[in-house]
Formats: C-alpha cells, structure tokens, sequence
C-alpha cells in the first residue's frame, strides 16, 4: 500500500467554504486542439466546490482510503521541519501545486528513498528537480491543460488592467473620490497595439485567439512554429528570438515555462530593447524574470505597468519588491485555480493515480519526466535541469 504526501494551500481564513457563490460550473469536456478533458473512472466531488486546499484534498481522500493507501494532506512546506521535510522518508508518492508549491528539491528527494511519482496538480513541474528527477528514475506528471483557459482568460484581463488603468480607478471609488483625470492620465485603448506572447503553446495560442477580436496586431516567439493556417487565421508575426518580438510589442506576455533556458529571460538587457512603456504581463513564473530589474524598468518608466500572479519564491516574503513597486497588478498566485480548474486538475490527478495503482499507462501529454528522463510534454516543453535553487526562500514567509 502507497503513502502519498499531498501539498496544498491553506483553508480561507474563515474556514473551508460550505456555500459557493454560484450553484454549478459549465461541464467542460474537451479541450481546442482535441484533447479530451481527464476521464477518471469516478470522482467523489461536486465540481465546483472548493478542492485545492487543505480541507478540500483534491477529493481523493475516500478513493485513495477505499483502495487501502494512507494520505497525509498539510499546507506546511517549508523548511526543515516543515511537515512535508518530516513526511518524506516513507513517502511513495508526492501531490503539490504550483500555487502553493511544496519545492522538491535534490535534497528533499535525497530524502525519499521511496519516492515514484511527483504528481503535479495543475501545469508546471519547475518546483520539482527535474534533473533529480532524471537522476533518480521518478515519474514527475502534471495535469496538461487542465488549467491553460483558466490562465489565459486571466492574461486578457490583466492585459485590459493595466492598459486600461482599471486597478487605480477602482481605488479611487474605494478613497470616495471622483477624480477622472488622475483616473485616465495613465489609460489607453488596447486596439491598434501590438501585442505579443512569448511562447504559443496551450495558454499563449488560447491568449491570441481570445485577443482576435480586439483588433489589435499579434506577435508570437517559440521554438516550435505554429502552422500556417493558425498564423493566417490570427494574422501572426512571428519572431524568431524574443529580443526581436520585444521590440516592436506595446504589450507582452509571457506563456512558456520555467526550465533553465528561460530563466531570467527577462532582464535588464532584454528590458533596455522593449519600447518605452511596454505592459509586461507574467503568468508563467516568477523566476522567468529578473524581480529587481522588473522594479527597475517600473520605477524608471521604461516598463508602463506589470501585472501577473507569479512570483519566486512562493508564497512571495512579505518584502518582496514586487508588493510595493509601482504600477503593478499583482495577485497571488490564483489564476489556474479557479474552482472550475480545480475541478479538473482534481479529476486529471484522480485519473493519473487510477493508472499509477493499476498499472496502466498514465497518458503521454501529462509526463514530464518518465524512465529516467524527459517525456510527453516535458520532452516537447521544458530542457533538463533543476529550476529550484533559492526556494528555500519561501521560508522567510508569514501568514497574514
Ligand atoms: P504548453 O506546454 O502548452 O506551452 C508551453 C510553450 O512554451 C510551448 O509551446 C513551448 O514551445 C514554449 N517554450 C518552451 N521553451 C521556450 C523558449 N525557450 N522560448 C520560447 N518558447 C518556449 O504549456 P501551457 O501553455 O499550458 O503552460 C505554459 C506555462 O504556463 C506552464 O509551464 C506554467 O509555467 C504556466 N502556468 C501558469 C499557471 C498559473 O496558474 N499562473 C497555470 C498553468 C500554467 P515548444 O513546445 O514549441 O518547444
């Protein structure tokens, strides 16, 4: 029988939700390139309640108990004696989320001499090592497109913040001020702009197509181009390095993922041959950006706004820069859990443990790492490495 450590954040401060805002979520079966949504055999939720934190489980505490393995659910994931470092000398099998991400690094997996499977619940495996993870034969899955709609309607709303100058606005009708020209001394239109999206994978191409209609140029940059019709059909320009899309974009977002050839991609470098003014717009990860030079090119005005949800390390210090810099539209990390993604992520981790217990083949789209090296959309998507160092950063956090 298998003990599986599952990592997630922590109940609202008044306790695990009892009543929802609405009564239900659209059933979602299938995703734009054909993909089908995960097909559990069964799951013991209502989709749409909350699942993604501690009291929540992911919904698989009777599955995984019926089926005889033990589940050890905690929020404390930092430091030595955090509840996870203790947990993990018997542990086969590891849930985390990249919201609240339990960072498993070398030394952690050094650890867990049991350790099979790193189950990432949602998209993005750079909290995990994945060259320990090469290294050391452990299967690392992540629910692929469980939550890249989620992100990219998030990106156009953070795109029409900042350009829009929403966030100041709201505040001023919160301070009982009626000030329309501190209001749109900072506002645009979007259309006529050229937006681009570093990476045009599952959220960068869902970030285009929800763009179309705002009649705005698109750009894109990746290693993998798209066809020719998706270009036609958007009007794409396509840039073959991201210095070249940067530097004719009024507003850029970032859609790849973090894995050593994109970390601090964006620096102060890179920053110097964007236009004066550009919305920067990061959803991807903290790390693909230089935080300091980030405040830098905000303080300086050479950036015109940033906003995303990522940052690093999770959750961010109290003092991190990115809190207090200027003209920012930060959350926390939120927008690919949503209750409608955590219905899916959920049901795609109880999918992914189905095939692990019984044996059967764990669809090739959701594995990162398999056999000792990468595969599905890890092989597609990432380079090996380890991304992690400094998590243990993420310490220094304390709870509001
Ligand atoms: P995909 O795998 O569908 O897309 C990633 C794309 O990034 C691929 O097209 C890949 O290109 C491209 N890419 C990789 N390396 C580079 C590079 N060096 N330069 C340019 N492009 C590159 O993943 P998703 O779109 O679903 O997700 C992307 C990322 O978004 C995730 O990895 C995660 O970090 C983040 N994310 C954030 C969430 C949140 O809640 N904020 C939730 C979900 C995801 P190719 O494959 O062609 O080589």
């Amino acid at each position: 029988m298998a003990k599986i450590v599952c990592v997630l954040y922590d109940d609202p401060i008044d306790g695990h939700p009892s009543t929802y805002a609405r009564d239900a979520i659209p059933h979602i079966t299938g995703y734009a390139d054909g993909q089908t949504a995960p097909t559990p055999q069964a799951i013991d939720f209502t989709p749409g309640e909350m699942l993604g934190d501690v009291s929540g489980e992911l919904g698989l505490r009777k599955f995984l108990e019926d089926r005889g393995h033990t589940l050890v659910v905690t929020s404390d994931k930092d430091g030595e004696n955090s509840r996870f470092d203790q947990e993990l000398h018997d542990a086969d099998i590891v849930i985390s989320q990249p919201f609240w991400p339990a960072y498993l690094t070398a030394e952690r997996i050094a650890k867990a001499p049991k350790l099979k499977l790193a189950l990432t619940a949602g998209i993005g495996s750079d909290h995990v090592d994945l060259q320990a993870a090469i290294d050391n034969n452990i299967t690392v899955a992540e629910i692929t497109y469980s939550n890249s709609i989620s992100v990219a309607e998030h990106v156009v709303m953070m795109i029409l913040g900042l350009v829009r100058n929403y966030l100041p606005s709201y505040q001023w009708v919160l301070k009982g001020g009626w000030n329309i020209a501190d209001c749109v001394a900072r506002s645009y239109d979007l259309e006529g702009m050229n937006v681009g999206t570093v990476a045009a994978g599952r959220i960068g191409l869902a970030v285009l197509r929800r763009l179309k209609p705002f009649e705005v140029n698109l750009h894109y940059t990746d290693r993998h181009r798209l066809s020719a019709e998706v270009e036609a059909e958007l009007n794409l320009t396509w840039h073959p390095t991201v210095e070249s899309l940067v530097s004719v974009c009024d507003v850029v977002t970032l859609n790849c993922p973090l894995h050593p050839e994109t970390e601090h991609m964006i620096d102060d470098v890179m920053l110097t041959k964007m236009k004066r003014g550009t919305y920067l717009i990061n959803t991807a990860r903290g790390k693909l950006c230089d935080s300091d030079a980030i405040v830098r090119a905000l303080e300086s005005g050479q950036l015109a706004g940033y906003a995303g949800d990522v940052w690093f390390p999770q959750p961010a210090p109290k003092d991190h820069p990115w809190r207090s810099m200027p003209h920012h539209g930060m959350t926390p990390h939120i927008s690919g859990t949503s209750l409608s993604a955590q219905a899916r992520y959920s049901a795609g981790v109880r999918e992914v443990l189905e095939c692990w217990f019984d044996e059967k083949p764990i669809r090739n789209e959701y594995l990162i790492v398999d056999a000792g090296q990468l595969a599905g959309a890890g092989a597609h998507s990432y380079s090996k490495g380890n991304a992690t160092s400094g998590s243990e950063e993420a310490a220094k956090f304390t709870k509001a």
